[in-house]
């Protein structure tokens, strides 16, 4: 099974489970039968743990925290990593919540088959729940049909990426349903508890964060207006040039690896592109953008010198900034952005081997990323994959003259990623000391 699958149902159950002799959450009526005991337990607590999980995801969906933004950046290694890890959250909620509404039909089977007859709901809160019941379930059945559907959306990459973003929007507002409810069935008398503490906490952030999004707050602190300054057609992409507005160049720095999300004002949700340009006070900003699909394609033809555009960051730890002797990078096509940033930052101070693989052979770039190469003192491998062999990770290897004192710094292809993380791990060099930009989110 996909190892990520693996993580996600592995989450669950050690979420579901372990706390059963941990805590003792959510004591049913002693006189009902071990059924009713046992079902209660369940639906309360792959609840909670459905909804802690969803409110995790959510926080992690928020670009801005006022204060706390950057250490949860910085800690999770970046924002397309932090992205990752908000994905797997929400495949997990998905199966919690998938659990919680088996969990709650259980009782309708188990009568239809005759082992159980219904229990005594006498008790206050029961009482209670059967008042609610009918809209607190239905804002349930429908959060939970509506959450799969998300997360299918969202896994299943033969979606097209526009519905994948419709479906993202409406999700904080569905969230705030799920939380209604949650409040109109939670045991009140579990609020006090540590899982219900945690609960609430994660649950009121999250709140937070959906109110963020819904209001377009997420990520306003870092927008800054610019224009297209100039652009030069590339192989199967295009060159731009920004000008952030003056009043703003001083407030938006970047470092060398550092991405940000692009509009140009036009309808469509800004995308992520590197900063391929050393960090300016006149605030110029120099994209690489290859047409990758529908919106890049279109852009590429729509591009007009003075067009307003707005850029939103910076984001991302793909930054060069370790203590490694030695740094590896490979690049292959379009990945080379973020290293054109670094070489003179980077490659002065280190002993710094670049690998660069494309396929879209661009003259113009070839030329300036092979003097800068040599102005730094960078050692460069170019190979054209369309007419010579790959790199094999051997030969990259070989070249490391000590596996504890060096970095890997890979943007690529997530196939041809793991294969090199992989072939690295083999050779001894410490995982955190492998760096991979992933340029997709989904
Ligand atoms: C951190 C990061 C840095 C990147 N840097 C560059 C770069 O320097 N140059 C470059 O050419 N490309 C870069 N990309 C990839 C670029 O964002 C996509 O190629 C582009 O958004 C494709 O859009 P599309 O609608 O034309 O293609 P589609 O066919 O719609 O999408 C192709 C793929 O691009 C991704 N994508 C599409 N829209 C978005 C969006 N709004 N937000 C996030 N991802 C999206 C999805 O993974 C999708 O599967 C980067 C991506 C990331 C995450």
């Amino acid at each position: 099974m996909n190892r990520n699958l693996l993580f996600c149902f592995g989450v669950v159950f050690v979420a579901l489970l372990l706390p059963v002799s941990i805590f003792n959450i959510g004591e049913a009526t002693p006189e009902w039968s071990l059924f009713w005991q046992v079902r209660t337990y369940f639906v309360t607590y792959s609840g909670m743990v459905s909804m802690i999980l969803m409110s995790l995801c959510i926080i992690l969906s928020v670009k801005h925290w006022p204060v706390v933004r950057w250490p949860i950046e910085k800690w999770l290694g970046g924002l397309d990593q932090q992205y990752r890890l908000h994905k797997y959250l929400g495949i997990s909620a998905a199966f919690s919540a998938l659990f919680h509404w088996a969990s709650f039909l259980s009782d309708d089977f188990a009568m239809d088959l005759g082992f159980v007859t219904l229990k005594d709901e006498t008790f206050p809160f029961w009482t209670l729940v059967e008042a609610l019941g009918d809209p607190a379930q239905l804002i349930g059945e429908y959060g939970f049909y509506f959450t799969a559907a998300f997360v299918l959306i969202a896994w299943i990459k033969k979606f097209k990426h526009n519905v994948f973003q419709f479906s993202h929007k409406l999700f904080p507002y569905l969230y705030l349903l799920l939380v209604l409810h949650m409040v109109m069935f939670f045991d009140a008398s579990l609020w006090l508890t540590f899982p219900g503490l945690v609960l609430l906490m994660t649950s009121t952030l999250a709140t937070v964060g959906s109110l963020l999004t819904i209001l377009g707050f997420n990520g306003k602190q870092k927008r800054y207006p610019a224009k297209v300054e100039r652009f030069t057609p590339m192989n199967n992409g295009v060159e731009v040039v920004l000008k952030v507005d003056p009043q703003n160049s001083r407030e938006f720095q970047f470092k060398p690896g550092q991405f940000a999300f692009i509009g140009f004002g036009d309808k469509e949700r800004a995308h992520p592109f590197s900063l391929a340009s050393a960090c300016h006070r006149d605030g110029t900003v120099r994209l690489l953008i290859k047409a990758n699909g529908d919106y890049t394609n279109a852009l590429i033809n729509s591009l007009k010198v003075g067009q307003a555009a707005q850029v939103e960051g910076p984001y991302g730890c793909f930054n060069f900034d370790d203590e490694a002797k030695q740094h590896i990078w490979f690049a292959a096509g379009i990945g080379i952005a973020p290293f054109l940033t670094a070489i003179e930052a980077v490659g002065k101070n280190k002993t710094v081997s670049l690998y660069y693989s494309f396929r879209e052979k661009e003259s113009a770039l070839l030329a300036e990323l092979k003097q800068r190469a040599i102005e730094a003192g960078v050692d460069l491998h170019v190979r054209d994959t369309t007419s010579q062999s790959r790199f094999a990770s051997e030969e990259i290897i070989s070249n490391v003259q000590d596996i504890n004192q060096c970095s890997v710094w890979f943007c690529g292809p997530s196939e041809l990623g793991k294969r090199l993380e992989r072939d690295f791990a083999k050779a001894k060099l410490p995982s955190k000391a492998f760096h991979r930009e992933l340029f997709e989110f989904r």
